[in-house]
């Protein structure tokens, strides 16, 4: 392979058709930003909108801007625009409370179910190395029902699809590996085994093709402020299959869900559909930062949609991984996300036995963010992590990160003692 230089990845940036997008972004100049599936960039429309919903909205409107402003109906304005990234129908998505929370609730909708379909099947199954909120809030749910949490490897969930088995609960691309699950196949092996699923699709919504209605998924969560650019916790989002969604009560049956929340009736009945997955009053601030993250992603439709973005972020993490294969090899580090296109989300992690959160830190400091995930010191190696959005990301920033990491790692400047002291978060 001929060895690729700075000029060739101008060359690419030139040619791409996605280049404009970049320009709905305020990214601060100098910074090469890989770490969009932790916090999406900033959009340029969201100050002036915030600001809008803050001084009109709110300060002129006042109440009545839950009406005059459609701010009742923007859980589900927004829904339907993520339904258009996640392959769901309009209705069958709302924005609300954090991925956690939302996950809570269809999980218990979902053990729910299995109780009165199947009731032999008490174990709830997931993957030892999924994202550990994911696991604590299955944790939490197993105990209080008399439950099972039972962790695999993911090579070995195929044969965990067992007749005690009632829910498995993936989350669709690893939050450290970036290795993706085919969600389709993965839900036919457990509707064939008698099995509901629940995916998570917080490195997914926005960073790779999703088809929930086409995989017969049974249930889904996913985050607002990672590849759908919503802001510093902003609204998390959730699916429930049409089959389902007005089978059960979801457990935090607040207001909201109701089917008329303003008639103030003593008793709970649950809306229709979708809506009853919602709880309280909603953050409108954020729900409204959070628009402006979507339609950021809405306008590649212009361009080809996830699917054109999908082929970019490929070639966007293809080039990382061979820049890094030719200019920091002998450095320790290990390619720890797949090469099979079929298997990759838009991260791509190098694992390194030492030193991983202090190249992290130096890297920073050279103006290109990554981040750390610690790993647990014996399957698993600390990893250097790197989000490639390509909404905003360009071949000249890959060609960027791999130089200074070639330089952070030849200099051995991350040794010095600055970059070893650890923050609250990596
Ligand atoms: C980012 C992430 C979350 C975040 O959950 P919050 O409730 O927003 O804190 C949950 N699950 C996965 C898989 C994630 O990647």
């Amino acid at each position: 392979m001929t060895r690729k230089t700075l000029e060739h990845c101008r060359q690419l940036d030139a040619q791409d058709p996605l280049r404009e997008l970049r320009h709905q972004f305020d990214l601060p100049p100098g910074v090469t930003y890989l770490d969009g599936n932790s916090l999406g960039v900033l959009p340029r429309a969201t100050a002036a909108r915030v600001a809008e919903v803050v001084t009109q909205e709110w300060g002129q409107g006042l109440i009545r801007s839950w009406n005059s402003a459609g701010w009742f109906d923007a859980p589900r304005r927004a829904g339907d625009k993520i339904a258009r990234l996640v392959g769901a129908g309009p209705n069958q998505v709302v924005a609300t409370d954090s991925t956690s929370i939302n996950l809570f609730k269809v999980l218990s909708a979902a053990l729910n179910m299995a109780r009165e379909d199947t009731p032999q099947r008490k174990t709830l199954v997931s993957e030892r190395s999924n994202f550990p909120t994911d696991l604590y809030i299955a944790e939490a749910l197993c105990r209080e029902r008399g439950c099972t949490l039972k962790l695999v490897e993911p090579e070995q969930i195929a044969e965990s699809l067992t007749p005690d088995v009632a829910v498995l609960m993936l989350t669709h691309v690893n939050y450290r590996t970036g290795a993706m699950h085919d969600m389709a196949a993965v839900s036919a092996a457990a509707h064939a085994a008698g099995i509901l699923t629940v995916w998570d699709l917080a490195h997914s919504a926005g960073a790779v093709p999703v088809d929930l209605s086409g995989a017969q998924a049974d249930f889904a969560v996913g985050c607002g402020y990672k590849y759908l650019n919503g802001g510093p916790g902003a609204p998390a989002f959730v699916w429930v299959a049409p089959r389902h969604a007005d089978r059960f009560w979801q457990p935090l049956a607040g207001w909201w869900g109701h089917i008329a929340p303003f008639d103030f009736s003593p008793d709970y009945q649950p809306a229709p559909g979708i809506t009853r997955y919602l709880c309280g009053t909603q953050p409108m601030l954020s729900m409204a930062a959070l628009e402006c993250g979507l339609d950021t992603l809405l306008a590649a439709e212009l361009f080809g949609g996830m699917a054109a973005l999908r082929a970019k972020s490929l070639a966007l993490t293809d080039l990382f991984i061979e820049l890094v294969e030719q200019r920091c090899a002998d450095q320790g580090l290990t390619l720890a996300t797949p090469r099979e296109h079929a298997q990759r989300g838009s991260q791509v992690c190098l694992a390194r036995a030492a030193g991983a959160y202090a190249i992290v830190q130096a890297l920073i400091a050279r103006d290109v963010i990554g981040d750390f995930r610690a790993g647990d010191g014996v399957a698993h190696p600390d990893i250097l992590r790197f989000g490639f959005t390509p909404l905003y990301i360009g071949f000249e920033d890959v060609w960027n990160a791999v130089e200074q990491l070639r330089q952070v790692l030849a200099s051995g400047e991350w040794q010095q003692p600055e970059f070893n002291q650890k923050h609250a978060v990596t």
